[in-house]
């Protein structure tokens, strides 16, 4: 359950984050696919990480990438559903790029959100 750990360096990384007395709502992280994060899962495991603590009941909320792959061939570079995709002039040695993400990309406290970069 890998999700568990992946929770408890984010909740480092929005202590970090959050400006100082906020109260924070809900935070958002884009993960790509190479990540294999199961949504469900990351679900349970930031409640199970957050109860307890000060940030128990912050919504937690994920943006699944799509893959993005590049052609060895043609030199394009593309976005498909799973990483076995065929590039469009048949190419089929493809690989990921940039697919391991994982950012936190929106902090929302009350009363207006906070976006990093
Ligand atoms: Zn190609």
């Amino acid at each position: 359950m890998h999700e568990f750990s992946l929770a408890t360096s984010l909740l480092d990384l929005v202590r970090a984050n959050c400006p100082d007395n906020e109260v924070l709502e809900s935070i958002t992280i884009e993960a790509g696919p190479m990540r294999g994060i199961e949504p469900q899962a990351m679900q349970w495991a930031w409640e199970a990480a957050t109860n307890d603590t000060d940030l128990h009941g912050v919504k937690f909320e994920l943006i699944q990438q799509p893959w993005t792959l590049h052609c060895p061939n043609c030199q394009t570079t593309f976005e498909a559903d799973d990483m076995f995709t065929d590039c469009d002039c048949g190419c089929s040695r493809t690989s990921p790029v940039d697919c391991d993400n994982l950012r936190l990309v929106r902090l929302t406290v009350k009363d207006h959100a906070n976006e990093l970069v």
